[in-house]
């Protein structure tokens, strides 16, 4: 697939799983948050989705750079600048679409570390980087697509018995264990359509 149809694909295929989920990301977070993951999410995502055509005219870093400053400026809730700092770190990460495994690990690590800085989070605290760091460690541990679907759908499950101690989810305290995180969920979705479009291309 050349960049330009990368570029398109992904912001509309991303679009789609999150508006396809919608509801049950907003139910998620009715559980243990205020209810808006999913339409937090469906907004971003869809604002990115319009922008495809330009986007594809940016070349990959820019390009993701682009949507993450789309994501942070269209959602109101702690997971628009979340994902958006994701996003731009990892296109100011790789000026170019990554070619090599080493390169698309390096990426995803600055995505991941933003995450944390934002944040000021780590893995164990019931949040999207439940699923992030341990598919980033699948990838960056030698692991293909398969072993990035199931690092991310471990991580999302071991979110359920967690007790949050970030975001919204935190003031719940115990009353935390036994939801998974809708920010995690999130997560997983789109790696599992990242894998699909990759897998595909
Ligand atoms: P809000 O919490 O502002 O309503 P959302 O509902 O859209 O925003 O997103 C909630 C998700 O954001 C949580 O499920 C969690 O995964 C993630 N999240 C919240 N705070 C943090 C944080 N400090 N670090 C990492 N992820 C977080
Ligand atoms: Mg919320």
């Amino acid at each position: 697939m050349s960049t330009p149809d990368l570029i398109r694909t992904l912001a509309s295929c991303l679009s789609e799983t999150i508006a396809t989920h919608a509801d049950e990301l907003g139910e998620l977070d009715r559980a243990i948050g205020d209810g808006d993951h999913g339409l937090n999410m469906s907004r971003g995502f869809g604002a990115v989705a319009e922008t495809a055509d330009s986007l594809a005219e940016l070349g990959f870093g820019p390009a993701v750079q682009k949507a993450g400053t789309t994501l942070v400026m269209k959602v109101g809730g702690a997971s628009g600048p979340l994902y958006g700092s994701m996003l731009m770190a990892m296109g100011k990460a790789t000026p170019e679409t990554p070619q090599t495994r080493d390169e698309v690990v390096a990426m995803f690590q600055a995505g991941v570390e933003a995450v944390k800085a934002r944040g000021k989070s780590d893995a164990g605290a019931k949040t999207m980087l439940d699923v992030l760091i341990p598919a980033q460690q699948a990838l960056a541990a030698g692991g293909g697509l398969p072993e990035l679907r199931a690092a991310a759908d471990a991580g999302l499950e071991s979110t359920r018995d967690m007790l949050a101690t970030k975001g919204r989810a935190a003031f719940l305290g115990e009353r935390s264990i036994g939801h998974i995180d809708p920010g995690a969920r999130s997560s997983a979705l789109l790696i599992h359509r990242i894998c699909d479009v990759l897998e595909g291309s």
